[in-house]
């Protein structure tokens, strides 16, 4: 059987344990007879599976019995209109600027009430994460948003802002479980694309202080009330079931590594291996600024451009796919998500070493 490392930013590597777990259980789960996907949703063992599933997240993010957990569909990019759906009482929020995906953030926000930006790194073309100047903080705005990891920019807030009693919102679609948090800190975390550290495409989680349910606009749909999810146990209507299930083992595949705080220490091991190699080399060139490095999604260039195409061909002969930077930053992207092994980070710097002798 052919495996790759991918290096995609998502969706992106799975573990293979899960994968095969997922292989053996597929024609009858439990002895049921069905796969998960032909169980109903209302079924004794999809309840137990979506049971399993949110208390494996709780332990794992040790989150605190006064937050929901909301297991539902339609992405980050459909957070980007909930959560100013369900927040916005006095029709304002403050915004951290930093990078393509909080600017959709702000596009949304903005059908529902007015966005203030607080703090922007546009002028560097994101390549850092601003710092917050508390006095800008507006009291009465109804929450404060930040992109805790910047999946396309490479960068992540490297601390958690205190924004005292005004609700924090944290898009965390592509760091959630790579490393230790006190979800306390936050009212919402929310984790759009699930299709990076938790599972397959088709998920979205979010976790949700109680008081900030229930507060939903009046034209707010039914389906983007975070109360209807919260009241129904996250099944009001059928729920991503098989995406659900491939969360549970990637929950249980997270906790026998260790949980978070392992997890955050190979993370930290496989992003300090590239960024090593990268800032000894004088063919490499990291663009994001070295206190505001992402660990999860590294971008790099070399600055002949003419060589990226090459670069990108003869990695992927060698097993390593996927690392074509995002059109708007160009030059290369290496995604290493929970998922991707110290080898396969290893096997990558090795190609890079030979692709520098090779073409210096
Ligand atoms: N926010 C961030 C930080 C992301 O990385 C992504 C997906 N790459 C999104 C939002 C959008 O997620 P989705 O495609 O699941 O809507």
């Amino acid at each position: 059987m052919k495996r790759v490392y991918n290096f995609s930013a998502g969706p992106s590597m799975l573990p293979l344990e899960v994968l095969e777990k997922a292989q053996a259980e597929l024609p009858s789960y439990n002895d049921s007879g069905m796969s998960v996907m032909e169980l109903s949703h209302r079924s004794g063992l999809f309840t137990e599976i979506i049971t399993e599933a949110e208390a494996l997240l709780r332990e794992l993010l040790n989150i605190p019995s006064h937050y929901k957990v909301l297991f539902i569909q339609g992405g980050a990019s459909q957070q980007f209109a909930m959560v100013p759906l369900n927040l916005m009482k006095n029709g304002k929020a403050d915004f951290v600027h930093t990078g393509s995906w909080s600017k959709k953030a702000m596009k949304e926000a903005e059908k529902y009430g007015k966005v203030n930006v607080i703090a922007s790194s546009e002028d560097d073309n994101f390549t850092y994460i601003p710092n917050i100047d508390p006095t800008t903080l507006d009291p009465d705005a109804d929450y404060v948003h930040i992109t805790t990891n910047n999946t396309i920019e490479g960068t992540a807030f490297q601390e958690i802002p205190d924004t005292g009693k005004v609700p924090l919102v944290a898009d965390m679609s592509s760091n959630i479980l790579s490393e230790e948090i006190d979800v306390s800190q936050f009212g919402i975390i929310y984790a759009g694309g699930a299709q990076k550290n938790i599972g397959p495409a088709g998920l979205t989680v979010v976790i949700i202080r109680e008081d900030l349910i229930g507060n939903a606009k009046d034209i707010c749909p039914t389906m983007l009330d975070y109360k209807t999810h919260s009241e129904s146990g996250s099944l009001y209507n059928t729920p991503p079931t098989f995406a659900i299930y491939m969360a549970k083992l990637v929950f249980e595949w997270v906790k026998e590594l260790g949980g978070l705080k392992a997890m955050q220490e190979r993370n930290e091991k496989k992003a300090a291996i590239l960024y090593d190699y990268i800032s000894q080399s004088d063919f490499y060139q990291s663009p994001v600024a070295e206190d505001s490095r992402s660990i999860m999604n590294i971008p790099f260039v070399i600055p002949n451009h003419d060589l990226d195409a090459k670069f990108i061909k003869e990695a992927q002969a060698e097993g390593l796919e996927t690392l074509k930077g995002h059109r708007s930053v160009g030059g290369m992207r290496a995604s290493i998500y929970n998922a991707m092994p110290v080898e396969g980070v290893e096997a990558f710097v090795a190609f890079m070493k030979k692709f520098e002798a090779e073409n210096k």
